[in-house]
């Protein structure tokens, strides 16, 4: 899909996508792949490749090579790429087995070898549904995360990885695929009910952004990236009156009977939804707390300069749902002189103040001599659909079609296909 540039809303028919599996940035020499049923495939490449073997191993040395299906009908598992990272970056971050189905790409790259798979848009959905959340979810939940999902790569909008030909990659960074090992009849089931729906908000479809828990009031999308204001990417109050509460504190500290609340999902019972996502923690309010020495150890490491002492630490600004989008540190280096740290956006934020990411920049903070610590809300830049807020809702009875609406305001629903 890379190449017909994309994803008008007049398109008619299911695209077929380029998935980055293993980057350049793995920088794999190597890559092992085994088959279900190598006789459904044949090798392309320079020097000839027998598929005699139920797994191969393909190097750098092999050049480009092309693993194609040979029989349109065949419909099962067929190619299993092992040791592919998932969590790139992140302290979650594992090596995991992922089955593809359709053609496989393995191209030598400067850093290491990219692998592409090619799927058709509703197969890739399938498996996103279920590996952003889990299965077990409402079927209005998967419905809306499988629409909002289809609009993102549809809208093409943030492309992160262009110079690589593909359309997007296998991970956080952009959806998590994780092949078909995590289809599961609910999510093919939810791709049949909604295929080739999308969000339009002025006849184009929208670059519907999601995340974990937006903590009570959604983000605008500029408060977060560089980006052109958005209607339909503007903050909300996560709840049944959906006004915009100006006095983020004031909601902070009442933390309300919000969609992603306690209230509407039990925190008991999210390890259920979130599948292996969770990290056995609580999200909708959270608190982190570090002494000067540890915070001290950290911010030296991650900024690479020597810190003896942290003076202070202000939000400089925050978006409407209080998530700190340019953060001040003052603090005294070993030499004893003063200096200024400050960040300006909220992944910088979130990837400088954790050892390996803070759940979300919305937090306010206390500091005394010996403590610092930060009270927090969400999980996730909170632009858009807010996953918890939206099996919120869909627990509560709402259709597919109020929890988009309520979270991309002014947005419709379009067949496309
Ligand atoms: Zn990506
Ligand atoms: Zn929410």
């Amino acid at each position: 899909m890379t190449d017909q540039k994309p994803y008008q809303h007049q398109i008619q028919s299911e695209p077929v996508l380029r998935i980055g599996i293993i980057l350049p940035i793995d920088r794999r020499k190597e890559i092992t792949v085994s088959f279900t049923n190598p006789s459904q495939y044949k090798i392309d490449s320079k020097s000839p490749i027998n598929l005699t073997s139920s797994k191969l191993k393909f190097s750098v040395d092999d050049g480009g090579v092309k693993i194609i299906k040979t029989n349109a009908k065949f419909d099962g598992y067929g190619i299993t790429v092992h040791n592919v990272p998932a969590g790139r970056g992140f302290h979650w971050e594992k090596n995991i087995d992922v089955t593809l189905s359709g053609n496989v790409h393995i191209i030598p790259n400067k850093s290491g070898l990219l692998l592409i798979n090619e799927v058709p848009l509703e197969k890739y959905l399938a498996s996103v549904a279920v590996s952003e959340m889990s299965g077990t979810c409402p079927t209005s939940f998967l419905e809306a995360q499988t629409i909002a999902a289809r609009s993102w790569i549809m809208a093409a909008a943030e492309n992160k990885h262009s110079e690589l030909g593909i359309d997007a990659c296998n991970d956080d960074c952009c959806q998590r695929y994780q092949g078909m090992n995590q289809m599961t009849s609910e999510s093919k089931a939810v791709c049949n009910s909604t295929s080739g729906k999308v969000l339009l908000y002025d006849n184009e479809i929208c670059d519907a952004r999601y995340s974990k828990s937006c903590g009570g009031l959604t983000e605008n999308a500029e408060n977060i990236w560089d980006m052109d204001f958005k209607p339909y990417l503007t903050s909300i109050y996560d709840s049944p009156e959906k006004k915009i509460q100006v006095d983020w504190q004031h909601w902070f500290r009442a933390a309300p009977d919000v969609f992603c609340s306690p209230s509407y999902v039990d925190e008991s019972e999210l390890h259920k939804y979130l599948g292996n996502v969770d990290k056995n923690s609580k999200y909708f309010r959270w608190s982190i707390k570090y002494s000067q020495k540890e915070l001290c150890e950290l911010l030296s490491k991650k900024i690479n300069v020597d810190i003896g002492r942290i003076v202070k630490i202000d939000a400089l600004n925050r978006g409407y749902s209080g998530r700190i989008n340019h953060l001040y540190c003052e603090y005294i280096n070993l030499a004893g002189e003063t200096k200024v740290l400050e960040l300006n956006n909220e992944y910088d934020i979130r990837k400088t103040l954790h050892p390996s990411f803070l759940y979300s920049s919305c937090f306010m903070i206390k500091m005394n001599d010996e403590l610092i610590e930060f009270y927090g809300a969400g999980w996730g830049h909170g632009v858009g659909l807010c996953q918890i807020g939206a099996l919120g809702m869909a627990l509560d009875g709402y259709s597919t079609e109020q929890i988009l609406i309520h979270f991309y305001s002014g947005a419709k629903l379009k067949q496309l296909y």
